[in-house]
Parts: C-alpha cells; structure tokens; sequence
C-alpha cells in the first residue's frame, strides 16, 4: 500500500507517516487547528505542518492577512 506523502508547507519536509505534525484548516473568517489525524490532514484544502513552530509561521501570516485586509 502506498500511503500519501505530506510536505509541510514552510519547510518542505516531506513524510509519508507524519507523528506529531499540525493540520490546518482555514479560511479567510476561520483557522482552526488539528492535532493530526488522517481525517484532518485528508481534509479538502487542508495545510499541513511538520510541527508547533511552522504551524505557528502559517498562523501569524494568516492573522496578518487577515488583520491587514
Ligand atoms: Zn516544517
């Protein structure tokens, strides 16, 4: 069975049996945060992360954004 591999968005790395990672699920009103879970990660426009400290990059970008706009 070939599972999928996942990159994080901020660093690239790249796994194809995350432990530990962050998915995100966002849009322009809401971000909400997952532990990971295949069904999170699974999840239609979902973002993935290889950890706290680049979900953390993607969440202040995203609060700027927003906040900015
Ligand atoms: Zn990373």
């Amino acid at each position: 069975m070939i599972g999928t591999i996942y990159r994080c968005e901020i660093c690239g790395e790249e796994s194809d049996n995350p432990q530990k990672w962050i998915a995100i699920h966002c849009n322009d009103a809401q971000l909400t945060v997952f532990k990971w879970t295949k069904e999170a990660a699974e999840a239609p426009h979902a973002r993935h992360y290889c950890g706290e400290a680049h979900a953390q990059i993607y969440i202040s970008r995203w609060m700027e954004s927003v906040c900015g706009a």
